[in-house]
């Protein structure tokens, strides 16, 4: 964590400009935290990996929690989904940048049975898609109300 805690902030400032990247000895990026695990998660024949301390950020939802043993195959070693690995992208990515984007492209209720699913609420979608998301939302209840 102490690599980490050394390496974020130069990065950001780079990211600004306030440190010029290609002029600058750019530190190497951290090492895989050492007491670490990585997991892995098989979600409908897709692999993806992660670090088990990135799923323990979120220790309300069904992979940050024990819950999730519920699923590990100890064959194989890893966590097995029968779910959309499409959508599983996303709701990966929430648990590494803290931030639920809703993909455009998909159905909005197939996105919400995810989120129920992996036990996120909705309320997470972040800022930049929470408009568009919310208005699919009530497209889609809309239609299925409607007589
Ligand atoms: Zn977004």
């Amino acid at each position: 964590a102490t690599d980490l805690g050394a390496w974020l902030p130069f990065a950001r400032a780079a990211a600004v400009g306030l440190a010029p990247l290609a002029t600058s000895t750019m530190p190497p990026p951290p090492e895989s935290p050492k007491n670490d695990e990585r997991v892995t998660i098989n979600v409908s024949g897709r692999r993806f990996e992660t670090w088990q301390n990135t799923l323990a950020r979120f220790p309300e939802t069904l992979l940050g929690s024990d819950e999730k043993d519920y699923f590990f195959d100890s064959e194989t070693k890893e966590y097995f989904f029968d779910r959309d690995p499409d959508l599983f992208r996303h709701v990966l990515n929430y648990y590494r940048n803290g931030k639920l984007h809703y993909p455009r492209g998909e159905c909005v209720s197939s996105f919400e049975d995810e989120l129920c699913f992996f036990g996120i609420s909705e309320d997470v979608v972040h800022d930049c898609c929470w408009e568009d998301f919310r208005e699919r939302k009530k497209e889609c209840e809309e239609r299925i109300f409607e007589p």
